[in-house]
């Protein structure tokens, strides 16, 4: 099936939250889903940072016979709050879920410690209807993104928690897929120009296919964690006068 077809049945909620539509339904990282269509075949989990694992969400696009996939970190609290027990999942696998083949491939950052290799989180490459795509999760442009080989890449370019547009574009410029959705950047993530700086370092003949509904807010979340932090930083130094 073409790869145009394909872009044509994914949809970006938000941030990096991902419904394929078709035959067989997928979301990847639901989060901020509206109403609860409890349409999902498959549910694919990359990792379990608040952005990215949502159990309420899950449980608005979940059905009876919803398969989940999710690193191990994520297995606990899943089935906890879910009620369903996950597959769980870890890099360098080839699995067949719902019928659709799926590999893992590492997630992580080289250096920050926010996605340390360790733990073993995961993106996904998925074939539909022929057609691979490529769901990185938060990545840096690490030797096994690199060596992806997909026709559509959903890379975050957002910075500081993953690549950065430059940096989004150097990798997916090594993978060379047909068409390319940047996601995981919006306010405090990047800013309105990140999809703008990303298009602009890719090669010719990669299509890039940008998506405002990816825009979102969801950092300001991590704000009141922020202020708390730095207040306890604060009074222990206080502490130690
Ligand atoms: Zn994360």
């Amino acid at each position: 099936m073409s790869t145009e077809k394909t872009l044509g049945q994914i949809t970006v909620n938000m941030h990096s939250s991902i419904r394929i539509g078709g035959d067989t339904v997928i979301y990847i990282d639901p989060i901020g889903i509206g109403a609860a269509p409890h349409d999902a075949d498959l549910v694919l989990i990359t990792h379990p940072h608040f952005d990215h694992f949502s159990p309420k969400d899950i449980k608005k696009v979940m059905k009876d016979d919803t398969v989940i996939a999710c690193p191990k970190t994520a297995a606990g609290l899943c089935k906890l709050l879910t009620g369903r027990e996950p597959v769980t999942v870890r890099p360098g696998q080839n699995l067949s879920l719902c019928d659709v083949p799926v590999e893992t491939v590492a997630a992580y950052n080289k250096v920050k410690p926010m996605h340390a290799k360790f733990f073993n989180w995961v993106g996904y490459v998925l074939t539909v209807d022929g057609t691979r795509v490529y769901i990185s999760g938060d990545t840096d442009n690490t030797p096994e993104a690199a060596a992806v080989q997909c026709d559509i890449a959903l890379v975050p370019i957002g910075g500081t928690y993953t690549v950065n547009p430059v940096q989004a574009a150097a990798l997916v410029n090594q993978i060379a897929p047909k068409a390319v959705i940047p996601v995981h950047y919006g306010l405090m993530l990047g800013g309105q120009d990140a999809p703008g700086k990303f298009r602009a370092q890719l090669q010719p003949g990669i299509q890039a296919d940008i998506r405002p509904t990816v825009y979102s807010k969801v950092m300001l979340r991590v704000m009141p964690l922020l202020i708390a932090a730095v207040l306890l930083l604060i009074v222990a130094v206080l502490q130690m006068r």
